[in-house]
């Protein structure tokens, strides 16, 4: 159980919630940030009472990282619930399937998670009418007469679109639509769904919000009591719960997450710039660049724009020696780590991208470093 009030944290600055958040008041002796609690049954004599009874329901780890989490996405804000799993499409499948009915309408994206295509033949199956439109232009509006949920992604993956979260928010609850915000992007220090008035954060903690690339986790926030008890209900039925060692892990990492987070936008910023003077790259695409087509309504609704461009070499053999030849680059898929990562997302199939197409999630490297190593892999993939 968690809830959003800010604790101890004195400040209201995103570091000092970041390294402050979801800790316990101090006890003499004690860590402040306790350890992993390892049990899978808590002392329970007499009575089935009290918050720990059996560790597929409640873990005192999951509820201090709860607690952090809901103070990062939804600060100050009353009666707002987090709850963490196993990873983002555990909390992803735990807020569609357990608001869905047969009969129902959800609204997805077209050009979402690369996952959310096999989400959509599940549902199908289960009777629930799916419709999809892009991310950019709104486009999800034109498809949105008596859906009973509405799913955003913003800014997209891999294609870094953006939508107005608050223009889509107001049409889908006048329609009596819910909405949920994918935020696994913009983390809660870039965008925060809730204050744009949607009805459930999610994301994947994997991402950025650890930062280190070895936890998965996913998380859930939500304001209203009912949906997120069906959600709550979920997770206990399908048991898609986080282990306690990996909550504890998500928890550390985000002491550093605004430390993580400010270098990495401004080094992606730096990144973006010197690749867009170079004439083999095209299409590229950044947030946070001015006059990329996402800027505008991206400056509106974000307070930082992500570590993720993306960008085209000339063909698929280009992007590989590219990927090949730099040093300080990865190749891998996921992003958001303090390593930077890139890789040529056409290899998985499934998202409408162009052979060349390269998504690179920039890491916490010295910036002169990383872009030294970038221009260099591309002057070595030139023919
Ligand atoms: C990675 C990702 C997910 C899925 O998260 P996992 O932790 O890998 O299950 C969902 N949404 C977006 C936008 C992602 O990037």
């Amino acid at each position: 159980m968690s809830d959003s009030g800010t604790g101890r944290s004195a400040g209201s600055g995103d570091g000092t919630r970041a390294v402050r958040a979801g800790l316990p008041e101090p006890v003499k002796n004690q860590p402040h940030l306790p350890g992993p609690a390892f049990a899978a049954h808590f002392h329970l004599p007499g009575d089935v009472d009290g918050p720990y009874t059996y560790g597929r329901d409640q873990n005192p780890t999951w509820s201090l990282l709860e607690r952090a989490i809901g103070e990062l996405e939804a600060p100050g804000q009353e009666g707002v619930e987090t709850l963490t799993f196993a990873s983002g499409m555990a909390a992803i499948s735990s807020v569609v399937f357990s608001q869905l009915h047969a009969g129902d309408t959800v609204v997805l994206p077209s050009d979402g998670y690369q996952v959310l295509p096999l989400v959509r033949a599940q549902l199908e199956a289960y009777g629930i009418e799916v419709r999809t439109a892009p991310t950019g232009g709104d486009a999800q509006l034109d498809v949105l007469d008596g859906a009973k949920l509405l799913w955003l992604e913003s800014p997209s993956n891999p294609g870094l679109d953006v939508c107005d979260i608050r223009r889509l928010v107001e049409a889908a609850h006048a329609g009596g639509t819910l909405v949920a915000v994918d935020n696994t992007l913009a983390t809660p220090l870039g965008q925060r769904p809730l204050e744009l008035g949607a009805d459930f954060a999610v994301a994947s903690g994997t991402k950025q919000l650890t930062g280190h690339g070895d936890v998965l986790l996913g998380y859930v926030v939500g304001r209203d009591a009912e949906a997120m008890a069906a959600v709550r209900r979920w997770r206990k039925i399908v048991g898609a719960i986080p282990g306690p060692m990996e909550a504890w892990l998500a928890h550390r990492s985000i002491a550093t997450l605004q430390l993580r987070v400010d270098r990495q936008c401004a080094t992606a910023l730096t990144v973006a710039e010197a690749l867009r003077k170079r004439p083999e790259v095209a299409g590229l695409r950044y947030p946070g660049l001015p006059d990329d087509p996402s800027h505008k309504i991206a400056s509106q609704q974000m307070r930082r724009y992500g570590c993720v461009i993306s960008f085209t070499l000339p063909t698929r053999a280009h992007a590989d020696r590219f990927l090949d030849a730099a040093r300080l680059v990865d190749d891998a898929t996921s992003f958001g780590g303090v390593r930077s990562t890139a890789e040529r997302r056409g290899r998985w199939g499934g998202d409408a991208v162009p052979e060349g197409f390269i998504r690179f999630s920039v890491g916490a490297e010295d910036p002169e470093d990383l872009v030294a190593d970038v221009l260099r892999a591309l002057d070595a993939s030139a023919e």
